[in-house]
């Protein structure tokens, strides 16, 4: 996108509809209305919407339940003991790693415990976290109890970095610096990877390649990232990850997460982990047998067996991920979001009413935009979604808007344009 030929005009943003070659993956997505109008739906970052076919996905494992009972465990196409392969070659595309770096499994926060017990090893010489200030709060609780789980004190375990005085976003220069500063006493750098108030995107090859320096280990919580940036954590070496299906991922409410074990552990059976009979070797599974086997790779953390019915939802939205094309639907964010920022920036303009504080360089930030809102507050907000916008308000005074090049049109964000005009007049 041009920036000297963008417009805030209802041809500018149908011209850019009409160019768009993903529009046509709107039609596959459901959406909630408000008033009796369809939304504009710009809260994918918190809840994506639903895919039409994840009902067909359902049906059809809701079929192979009823005509196959017990026996759908092996038989059939997607038989149900090796169901999690399904989702592994979408995944590592999505993530940027080996399918067998990944799998799909449990929920967020219990992963980051799971991923804790492996991969934070404290000694009395080696112990310290550095995390981002203002992380999301269930991980700042996972810290929080792992550090004690240690028998450990938090205040001296967990280094929470900030931003410089008067700035709202993290400098690269300044996470690095903190990681050499640390040096030998850093254990882990366990951020997020893209940060859910701000919308910062980190930089987490050069965070990760600064962890290994100094003989410490990088994991990320890619929440906010995961379908939103593409990832290359295999090359990036990143040490693990975890991440939610349900934001940008359309795969439904409190669905399934996924981790990502780099291969340099595919094989550590003498890695600490907490252990289940899923993450055992399969072909002795069923000796019943005492003695844990890990699986090669990511699987090897598995500790249940696959919860069929949420991952048939998941695929049903990976399916469209893998059909889009990651790299396609980042070209399309930019320009969306570029347009969104542009709006903002011309309407609010001088009156300072508004002030967005995720990063204008597009290399560091997805597709939400974090607003301060200097007047007017949450009423603001309120009216917006009166007129039809679902975003979301994060308290103090801040309100995220993440329009998605999946289901997002640019006329989505010239109509959102139209109804800020209007709402920040009464505030000029
Ligand atoms: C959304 C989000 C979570 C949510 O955790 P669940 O275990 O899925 O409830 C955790 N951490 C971050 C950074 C998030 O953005």
């Amino acid at each position: 996108m041009n920036l000297k030929t963008v417009e805030f005009s209802e041809s500018f943003a149908r011209e850019m509809d009409f160019k768009d070659s993903l529009a046509q993956f709107r039609s596959r997505f459901y959406f909630p209305k408000v008033k009796g109008q369809e939304a504009i739906y710009f809260c994918g970052n918190s809840l994506g919407l639903q895919p039409k076919m994840v009902k067909d996905y359902l049906d059809q494992e809701l079929k192979n339940w009823a005509e196959l009972a017990v026996d759908g465990h092996f038989q059939g196409e997607d038989a149900w003991y090796h169901i999690r392969k399904k989702s592994k070659p979408a995944l590592a595309e999505i993530l940027g790693a080996q399918e067998h770096e990944v799998v799909a499994m449990n929920n967020l926060s219990v992963n980051l415990h799971l991923l804790m017990v492996s991969f934070y090893r404290p000694t009395a010489e080696r112990f310290k976290i550095i995390i981002e200030k203002g992380a999301f709060p269930s991980d700042q609780y996972m810290l929080e109890s792992q550090v004690k789980f240690h028998g450990l004190n938090p205040d001296e375990v967990i280094v929470e970095l900030g931003p410089r005085a008067g700035e709202y976003t993290l400098r690269t220069e300044d996470i690095l610096a903190e990681i050499r500063n640390q040096g030998d006493q850093l254990a882990l750098v366990n951020m997020a990877g893209l940060q859910y108030y701000t919308g910062q995107l980190f930089d987490m090859k050069a965070i990760t390649a600064a962890a290994h320096e100094v003989g410490a280990l990088a994991g990320f919580d890619l929440a906010h990232a995961v379908g939103n940036v593409p990832l290359q954590l295999h090359d990036w070496e990143v040490d693990f990850a975890t991440w939610c299906s349900y934001k940008y991922l359309n795969s439904g409410p409190g669905n399934v997460s996924g981790i990502f074990v780099h291969e340099r552990f595919a094989e550590r059976p003498d890695l600490p982990r907490f252990a289940g009979w899923w993450g055992h070797d399969e072909g002795q599974r069923f000796a019943m047998e005492k003695g844990f086997l890990p699986m090669f790779g990511a699987d090897g953390w598995q500790l249940a067996n696959s919860n069929v019915l949420a991952l048939a939802a998941h695929q049903a939205s990976l399916d469209i991920f893998q059909e889009a094309g990651i790299q396609r639907l980042r070209e399309k964010s930019e320009q969306l979001t570029g347009y969104l920022e542009f709006l903002i920036n011309k309407i609010s303009g001088e009156s300072g009413i508004l002030e967005i504080i995720t990063p204008e360089n597009r290399s560091q930030r997805g597709c939400q935009l974090s607003l301060l809102i200097h007047r007017g507050g949450k009423t603001v907000f309120d009216e917006w979604y009166q007129q039809g916008v679902v975003g979301d308000w994060r308290h103090p005074n801040v309100i995220r808007l993440a329009p998605t090049p999946l289901y997002n049109s640019f006329m989505d964000v010239f109509r959102f344009g139209k109804i800020l005009e209007q709402s920040l007049k009464k505030f000029a």
